[in-house]
């Protein structure tokens, strides 16, 4: 029996029989899904392990790896299916807390180990942290990496109580802190903390309506404390509204979101102020219900705050907003058909923004509904625009699949106990984080005038890292986050 037909039976029937059809449809079955296992590999290494639900799964393949060494051919097909009946997605992170940092650090001849991790000398010398290697003020790196011999060694070493000194044989002198080696060597989720400004999240429903994250507006820059209470709510719930905003002037409006980052011009423009009447040809600009999603799905990089103030209603009634939390009906979808969450976590959809004249914005390529980060899984941005949903990235006969996972989504997505609505009014602006939170709204009539803008998600972000890790913190974390 070859290696690859031992593999092939190793996996579940279902698995097989789609290997099968599509070797049948003359597909190549690895020409989509995710290249999962080399940054995966310190899944199997790592201290916890905390995928209880999923261990199965990867141990599934680790029998997979293993035997693909042998066949490589057999290996590259099989992955694809394998990661399409995963269930290794985490559809939220909820290690937001750095963690003490523990290890012994010692120095084995020519190489550091931190616990029983080896620490290669060309990322030691190329991270060397002195002033003559990093620039004190912009940290960025003045060494010229590829200057350092490929075999770098170590000339001497002592271990210090605070930290490791080594002096290298080119002659350099580096002192590396017991946490930045530490921290280098520990799991990719605790490393992306600080990077990623990763917060606990408070997932919610409709029930929010009670008591809904709020702050009493603020002159922009008049206190600090504010605009870290903006980070937390919008980093934890997902939005936030700032209540008692003067709303006569809409650069009022303007004025505070720009105290959080700039504002994102679109081909719609900047910071927007308009009434309804179809001026720019979006279905946002008319009065007819809209369904929760997720703005600009037809962007590579969607913005990732958005604002609304809805400065004044007349002559009519309706026009309620709706808001979902994406991460909450993930999470739903998760415990509920892991499958189905696969699916939508690894089938990339294209969008587009074509109703202005002369432009037909695209993605730079298709994305996922629900976008997790390659090494730690977590869930990260939702996508989710039906009416700017243009082709889906799958043979076509096998689209079936993706609108089936969409289905349940979407049937989550308009449970009444996951829609949050609410009758905005003039002096609350709403700030909400578009890669989490769907919008929508109730259909209305009359004249409603409307002010908002985008952020940048980058932006916003640093804003958030900044005020809750500070500064130092942040960058201490570049080299090894
Ligand atoms: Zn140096």
């Amino acid at each position: 029996m070859s290696s690859t037909r031992s593999l092939l039976l190793k996996l579940p029937t279902r698995s097989l029989l789609r290997f099968r059809c599509l070797r049948g449809m003359g597909l190549n079955p690895s020409g989509y899904g995710v290249l999962m296992f080399p940054s995966q590999a310190w899944l199997l290494t790592r201290p916890k392990v905390r995928f209880n639900s999923s261990s199965a799964a990867l141990k599934h393949q680790s029998e997979i790896r293993d035997h693909g060494k042998a066949s490589p051919i057999g290996f590259n097909s099989v992955r694809s299916m394998s990661t399409l009946e995963s269930s290794a997605y985490k559809s939220s992170n909820d290690e937001e807390r750095l963690e003490p940092l523990r290890g012994e650090i010692k120095v084995r001849g020519n190489v550091v180990q931190v616990g029983d991790k080896r620490v290669p000398n060309v990322w030691l010398r190329d991270n060397c942290q002195c002033a003559s290697c990093v620039h004190t003020d912009t940290k960025q790196r003045l060494l010229d990496t590829f200057t350092i011999p490929r075999d770098i060694s170590i000339q001497s070493s002592k271990v210090q109580a605070k930290g490791l000194d080594i002096e290298w044989n080119d002659g350099h002198k580096s002192s590396y802190k017991n946490d930045f080696l530490l921290r280098a060597c520990s799991y990719p989720e605790q490393r992306s903390i600080v990077r990623q400004g990763s917060a606990k999240l408070i997932k919610w429903d409709a029930s929010i309506a009670s008591d809904p994250p709020r702050l009493q507006y603020q002159e922009p820059g008049s206190n600090p404390d504010f605009d870290k209470e903006l980070m937390r709510r919008l980093r934890q719930y997902g939005f936030c509204y700032i209540d008692s905003t003067p709303f006569t002037d809409p650069n009022t409006t303007k004025t505070l979101l720009e105290s959080i980052a700039f504002i994102r011009p679109t081909h719609y423009g900047g910071f927007y102020d308009f009434t309804a009447d179809l001026a720019s040809a979006d279905t946002a600009y008319t009065n007819i219900a809209l369904e929760a999603h997720t703005d600009n799905t037809y962007f590579s990089d969607p913005a990732g705050l958005q604002a609304f103030h809805l400065l004044s209603h007349t002559d009519g009634s309706g026009g309620a907003s709706l808001l979902v939390d994406g991460f909450k009906v993930a999470q739903d979808l998760h415990a509920q058909d892991p499958a189905a969450y696969a699916t939508l976590a690894q089938v990339n959809v294209n969008c587009h923004a074509s109703g202005n004249d002369g432009i037909s914005i695209q993605p730079y390529r298709g994305f996922p509904v629900l976008q997790h980060d390659p090494t730690t899984r977590h869930l990260l941005q939702v996508r989710w625009n039906s009416s700017d949903r243009a082709s889906i990235d799958l043979p076509l006969p096998r689209v079936d699949e993706w609108y089936d996972a969409a289905r349940k989504w979407d049937a989550l997505l308009k449970k009444s106990e996951n829609e949050y609505w609410e009758q905005l009014t003039p002096g609350r602006v709403l700030v909400f984080d578009n890669w989490r939170v769907m919008h929508g709204r109730s259909a209305f009539t009359g004249k409603r005038r409307i002010c908002g803008a985008y952020i940048n998600r980058d932006d916003w972000i640093s804003k958030y890292k900044m005020l809750h890790h500070g500064r130092e913190t942040v960058l201490d974390h570049l080299a090894t986050g």
